[in-house]
């Protein structure tokens, strides 16, 4: 799930001159002094030190990425990843994960940030039009790292992708607001933003504007498009949101108190107003008794936001955005045996509707995540199961405001694996 890269704060290909890679020439060194008057201004952080920049050309970003991937994961680890999105049903079974992540990557830089060097790149290929917007996304990065000292908490944190998307929406979303604010200003605008719908039309028109512009964007499944976009587009909002309750200084407290879940990004006031801390699942004993040969692949949290994609099977974003809702915790184990992919999930809700409402939507999915299950007829609500002619078994049962998914294990596991999530 955790394909985001530590110090690669990608910038939304979203403001011209000739761009070179190394270092920028006179003009390009004069427009980033503008832009970086106006960053300074418009978002309130002092330059503690020069902000240093580079242009970057296509291989030199390429080989960035390769090795920020290349500290971000132990061998074997991303390909687990990748297992774990189609034991979920977000990719499809022949997607080779990592390659594909490096294209779309690769694709969608415009610049970045690099912590440990302290020093912001600019793609040598980018438009014209857009090299103003992307250096004062670039600069704010800058800012924070100054002030903030982003590179602790941009890592990936290991076993909870959930949290880490919600520090990178605070990153992003801040660059994102910086960048349109900056922007509009440049064009006389200038007004306070208010939250977008990014649900709605608008979010729509910015993905498929993203679709058409780039080959490995459109082509990539749903859950990885969104992934992408999630901290620049809901992290916009989310920032918007603590901004007008008390200014940036508001969002200069939030470094010290990080978001820890993308529910808290998905509804700011779960942040700012009211605290919904998530609970925190632990059942070790799942792992001891999925055995017969099954290996644990991975371990994460799924979270309010990937659990929208899970239900993606559902097409229909009112009923999937409302069942995911009202999220409290989960953690999902993944397994593998002989190149076949089981799972498990253990997730608590707000409440027993939620939890009903979470429960009914999977099982929906069920019939085209699973091809050759059958619904037993005797279950229903709150115990539903489905079976295949090979024993194998997706489960989907309720307890209170509890409910454990078992996906594609064994029928001698199931009464185990009920007993440690219940008991
Ligand atoms: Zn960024």
């Amino acid at each position: 799930m955790t394909h985001l890269v530590k110090g690669l704060i990608l910038s939304l290909l979203l403001s011209g001159l000739p761009l070179m890679a190394g270092v920028p020439a006179k003009e390009l060194v004069e427009l980033g002094k503008q832009c970086e008057k106006r960053v300074v201004k418009l978002r309130g952080l002092k330059v503690k030190k020069p902000i240093r920049w580079e242009i970057t050309s296509k291989e030199q970003v390429r080989a960035y990425l390769k090795q920020t991937l290349a500290e971000q994961y132990a061998p074997g680890e991303m390909e687990a990843e990748g297992d774990a999105m189609k034991a979920l049903g977000m990719i499809p079974a022949s997607m080779h994960y990592k390659e594909f992540i490096l294209k779309l990557y690769e694709e969608q830089v415009g610049g970045y940030y690099d912590p440990k060097k302290e020093t912001f790149f600019l793609a040598d290929w980018i438009a014209p039009s857009l090299q103003e917007s992307i250096i004062s996304h670039e600069l704010t990065h800058a800012l924070q790292d100054q002030h903030f000292d982003i590179d602790k908490f941009v890592e990936r944190v290991k076993g909870n992708s959930d949290a880490m998307y919600a520090r990178a929406a605070l990153v992003e979303g801040e660059a994102t607001l910086v960048m349109m604010l900056d922007s509009m200003k440049n064009m006389g605008v200038d007004i306070e933003l208010d939250m977008l719908d990014l649900d709605g039309t608008l979010g729509t028109l910015l993905m498929s504007l993203s679709t058409a512009q780039f080959p490995s964007f459109s082509e990539a499944p749903r859950a990885l498009k969104e992934t992408l976009m999630f901290p620049y587009l809901k992290g916009l909002n989310f920032v918007i949101y603590g901004k007008k309750l008390g200014a940036w200084a508001r969002i200069d407290q939030v470094y010290a108190d990080l978001p820890v879940s993308t529910e808290q990004i998905l509804h700011p006031e779960k942040y700012f107003l009211k605290r919904d801390k998530p609970v925190t699942v632990s059942l070790t004993a799942i792992e001891k008794i999925v055995g017969r040969g099954w290996k644990k692949i991975y371990v994460d949290v799924l979270g309010e936001f990937m659990t929208r994609h899970l239900l993606a099977g559902l097409d229909d974003r009112d009923e999937e955005n409302k069942a995911a809702a009202g999220w409290d915790g989960d953690k999902f184990w993944v397994f593998k045996r002989e190149g076949e992919l089981a799972w498990v999930q253990m997730s608590v809700w707000d409440s027993e509707k939620d939890a009903t409402e979470f429960a009914g939507a999977f099982a929906k999915t069920v019939a085209q995540r699973r091809a050759g299950f059958v619904q037993q007829p005797t279950t229903a609500q709150p115990m539903m199961t489905w079976k295949n002619k090979k024993d194998r078994v997706v489960l989907v049962e309720r307890r209170a405001n509890k409910i454990l998914i078992v996906d594609n294990l064994e029928q001698n596991m199931i009464d185990s694996l009920r007993q440690a999530a219940f008991d």
